[in-house]
C-alpha cells in the first residue's frame, strides 16, 4: 500500500502532466503528477480497480495539497485545454472533447455536465467511478464545488442517486 505523504506540501496544479513508467514487463503505465495522493483520493473495488473517491468526501488540506486547490471555472477550462493539448500552436483556438468555447462551463457547478458527460459519454456511473485524479475537472465531476463554504450543509443530496449501478448499491 502506498504511504501517504507525511508533510503536506501543495501541488502545482494538476492538468494530466504525469509520465510514462516502466511497470513490469515490457509494460509502461501513466504516472499521474499527484500519483504520491492516489490513496487519499481513490478507493479500490472488489477486483482491486481504482474508484474515485467522491471529492466531497476528502478533507479541503488533502484536496488542495494533491494538486486541486480552490479556482473557478474558468481556470479550470485553461487547464483542460493544457490536458487536451488545445493551447499550443494551430491548435490553440479548437475546443477539446468535440466541446466548442461555447459549451466551456461558467460555473464549478456545471463542469459535470459540460465536461465530464462529454468525456464519458454520458455515463454516470462512468463519472461517479472516474479515477483520472490528476484530471482538472476531477474534483467538480460530482456536480458540487468541495471547496464551497457550505459544504456538508447538504450532505443527503446524492446527486448520482438514479445512477448507482447494481455493485455500488
Ligand atoms: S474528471 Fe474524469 S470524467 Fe470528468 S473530465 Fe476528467 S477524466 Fe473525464
Amino acid at each position: 500500500m502506498m504511504e501517504t505523504p507525511k508533510a503536506i506540501t501543495p501541488l502545482k496544479p494538476v492538468a494530466h502532466r504525469g509520465r510514462m513508467i516502466a511497470a513490469s514487463g515490457r509494460r509502461h503505465v501513466y504516472q499521474p503528477e499527484n500519483h504520491e495522493w492516489r490513496d487519499r483520493l481513490c478507493d479500490r473495488d472488489s477486483d482491486g480497480k481504482l474508484i474515485g473517491k467522491d471529492p466531497m468526501d476528502i478533507p479541503l488540506d488533502v484536496l488542495m495539497a494533491s494538486g486541486h486547490p480552490q479556482t473557478r471555472a474558468g481556470v479550470v477550462v485553461l487547464r483542460l485545454r493544457e490536458m487536451h493539448g488545445v493551447d499550443i500552436g494551430e491548435m490553440r483556438h479548437d475546443g477539446f472533447l468535440g466541446l466548442q468555447p461555447s459549451d466551456f462551463p461558467k460555473r464549478l457547478t456545471t463542469i459535470r455536465d459540460r465536461v465530464c458527460n462529454a468525456c464519458c459519454d454520458g455515463n454516470k456511473a462512468e463519472i461517479r467511478r472516474c479515477a483520472i485524479y490528476d484530471c482538472p475537472a476531477w474534483p467538480f465531476r460530482m456536480g458540487r464545488n468541495p471547496h464551497n463554504p457550505a459544504r456538508g450543509k447538504n450532505a443527503g443530496i446524492d446527486p448520482f442517486k438514479n445512477h448507482r449501478t447494481a455493485e455500488e448499491e
